[in-house]
């Protein structure tokens, strides 16, 4: 079983041309790639691998000169020429480098090789998640799963980037990820791509002793002593020719669901629906060419287990607020793991969450903890109830699948009569609903939940004076801000709005994924807490309450609610001008505020806003866009992702204005329209 080291190296790099053979004090930068591979515990042979073009002749010469394994392939196809390259040697494991990465370390490829080798697996790496500087990149490949690539990869990008064939279909291969110590260093670069990253690397190099193999802590501490000098090459994105190469491809003529597929027909034989939650379950996706089931994400993009890719506007509907594999949350997850999960006794987590809540959001004054919106909703309403004495509650807006309110909508079966009398649904901005409400149950309502907005602004004033009016007949106002807060604004949508309710639940973008959130309000209201009974074995899991901490800390720290606007904002001016340019304004209409746009359907031409909805989220997913009916961005979406969309949008913009334009629009979509999950019942 032999396992072999590869460096991957060309003279044609765009930004930098001939970089591999360039002079890093006083030896070329593919010298110390090659020095640091031959340092790897097991490694049987290093191999540089350059292409057959007449320019790389400089590096196989060099490879001659310096007695070097050299291997020569495909230029562009340079998974085939790993595979042959292998393949000559006989491998059983493969070691994928580059010739970029001058400090490679070898005791990082140590365990690397060593986690491959121990697991049998097919693919390890230290670069997804991104967690170590960049420059320290490592794969580990066994030889099957490179030979199933190399045979079965036909997107170009597939074929240029070795393992991006094996990384999209994750649930296929078994790979594992090796993850630094370190926190906070995957901003860290130590690559070379351009001109700055040479002068860095190069100012780094004068620090170290001739022929020595720096380790990373060598060079992090190098850099501690050289002030400012690690920041001055970071504004270069991470893997950038990835990123390209990944947003040109056609992915409609390649997207096959066959493991989808079959896997909803092994759920559904165990799990009702075949899935956890109504909407993201396959009642909500057109049938037989949408992804059912994800294996992965990473920053704004998920891939399903066919080895799809798309950028994701649902993002778990909408918890993911920074991105996919967030490193500071998952950082603090994992630093959290180390101490446990749930314990028998409270913990100070808590109570230091709790805090910078209290300092963030205006109406809180005291704090508890669930694990889902319908958590927080529903002790508000129960708290509400036992402070005023009353039943009755008035919602408005989406508020979580409990009794009190889902009997309130279409899917209410299950739902006692009993509760269904007690809940009274009213349209957004209108106080004249609710003041008809108060006159004639007058001190028989609680409370009136309501999201402060979904796709209406609310009106002038709408805010204060419904809290006036609902205070001055004694009934509580309570905050739905399970979407809002966090993604709105820090403080939540009651801080953008100017307006202070009694009571609020917050939920989805406070963990960023983690199952997590909270009720928070006046302590008077919340003090009741110590009577009422709210109570859940989970309310204290701990691996949560440190993200939270964490995804608050990194709001504090970073752009992320700016970035959510500014992103937001890009796409749906770009989406605005595609649908006036396909002449499509009284058919979809974008509402909303930026960073959760929702997209409104209208029937036209008597076609079902459901028909429209369907063709739409059918060639958007052909576009490698994976999107319900609003934008629900997270702060990891950048430009690319967002070209993608608009690009998407584009195309199928223009198959629904060819359906409408044919005049027989139901030929045009080949499966079953998708209903809503429910319809709020009219009063
Ligand atoms: N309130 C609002 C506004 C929501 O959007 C949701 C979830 N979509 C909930 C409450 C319920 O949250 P969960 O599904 O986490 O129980």
């Amino acid at each position: 079983m032999k396992s072999i080291a590869i460096i991957q190296a060309r003279m044609g790099s765009s930004r930098l041309p001939g970089k591999s053979l360039m002079d890093l004090r006083g030896q070329p930068i593919l010298a110390w790639v090659v020095r640091a591979a031959k340092a790897v515990i097991g490694i049987d042979a290093v191999i540089v691998a350059t292409s057959t073009l007449s320019d790389d002749n400089q590096i196989s010469d060099w490879c001659d000169d310096n007695n070097i394994d050299c291997f020569r392939g495909s230029n562009d196809d340079v998974l085939s020429r790993f595979y042959y390259a292998a393949k000559a040697k006989n491998a059983s494991y493969i070691l994928r480098l580059t010739a970029d990465c001058p400090f490679l370390d070898p005791a990082v490829c140590n365990a690397v090789l060593y986690l491959l080798l121990k697991e049998k697996a097919d693919y390890v790496s230290n670069t997804s998640p991104p967690s170590w500087p960049d420059g320290l990149d490592c794969e580990g490949i066994s030889f099957t799963a490179l030979e199933n690539a190399h045979f079965e990869a036909c997107l170009t990008g597939d074929r240029e980037h070795v393992s991006q064939f094996i990384f999209r279909n994750r649930s296929r291969f078994k790979t594992h990820a090796i993850i630094c110590p370190i926190p906070g260093l995957s901003n860290e670069r130590w690559v070379v791509d351009c001109l700055e990253d040479l002068n860095f690397v190069r100012t780094l190099a004068k620090q170290i002793e001739r022929n020595k193999i720096p380790s990373y802590i060598e060079i992090l501490t190098i850099l501690k002593h050289l002030p400012n000098t690690h920041q001055t090459n970071i504004s270069v994105s991470r893997n950038e020719g990835l990123a390209k190469s990944q947003s040109i491809e056609k992915f409609f003529e390649v997207n096959k669901f066959d493991r989808s597929i079959a896997m909803l027909e092994r759920a559904e034989k165990v799990i009702p629906l075949g899935s956890q939650t109504f909407s993201k379950s396959h009642t909500q996706f057109p049938k037989n060419v949408a992804p059912l089931f994800v294996s992965h994400g990473e920053g704004g993009r998920i891939w399903d287990i066919d080895g799809n890719e798309y950028v994701d506007l649902i993002c778990g509907l909408l918890p993911v607020s920074l991105g996919y594999r967030d490193p500071d949350v998952d950082h603090a997850v994992r630093e959290q793991l180390t101490c446990g999960i749930s314990f028998s006794l409270a913990t100070e987590l808590e109570a230091e969450l709790a805090e910078q809540i209290i300092n963030i959001i205006p109406s809180a004054e005291m704090v508890r903890f669930g694990k889902n919106g319908t958590d927080a909703t529903s002790a508000s309403i129960r708290l509400a109830r036992a402070f005023t004495g009353r039943d009755k509650v008035i919602v408005c807006g989406y508020h979580g699948w409990q009794d009190w309110y889902i009997g309130s909508t279409t899917r209410d079966k299950g739902v006692p009569p009993l509760y269904k009398k007690l809940t009274f649904s009213v349209p957004f901005n209108d106080l004249g609903a609710v003041r008809k409400l108060l006159r004639e149950h007058s001190g028989e309502f609680a409370a009136m939940i309501l999201e402060p907005m979904s796709s209406i602004e609310p009106v002038a004033e709408y805010l204060n004076e419904l809290k006036a009016l609902l205070h001055k007949h004694g009934v509580l106002l309570i905050f739905d801000e399970v979407v809002t807060g966090f993604r709105y604004s820090l403080g939540g949508a009651q801080s953008l709005f100017g307006v202070t309710p009694d009571l609020s639940s917050f939920g989805k973008g406070l963990g960023n994924g983690m199952p997590i959130s909270a009720i928070v309000g006046r302590a008077d209201i919340m003090k009741q807490m110590e009577e009422v009974f709210v109570s859940g074995t989970f309310g204290g899991e701990s691996l949560s309450l440190a993200a939270a901490i964490a995804v608050i800390k990194k709001m504090h720290r970073e752009p992320v609610i700016e970035t959510l606007w500014n992103t937001g904002d890009v796409l749906a001016v770009k989406v605005n001008k595609l649908i006036t340019q396909y002449n499509l304004d009284q058919v979809i209409t974008l509402n909303g505020c930026s960073p959760w746009i929702i997209l409104n359907f209208a029937v036209y031409q008597n076609v079902e806003t459901s028909a429209v909805r369907t063709l739409f989220v059918a060639e958007m997913l052909k576009r490698g866009v994976l999107i319900l009916n609003s934008h629900n961005i997270c702060y990891a979406h950048n430009s690319t992702d967002i070209e993608k969309v608009v690009s998407a949008y584009d195309g199928a913009l223009r198959v629904i204005r060819e359906a409408f334009d044919s005049g027989s629009f139901k030929e045009w979509l080949n499966y079953p329209a998708i209903d809503p999950v429910f319809q709020v019942r009219k009063l």
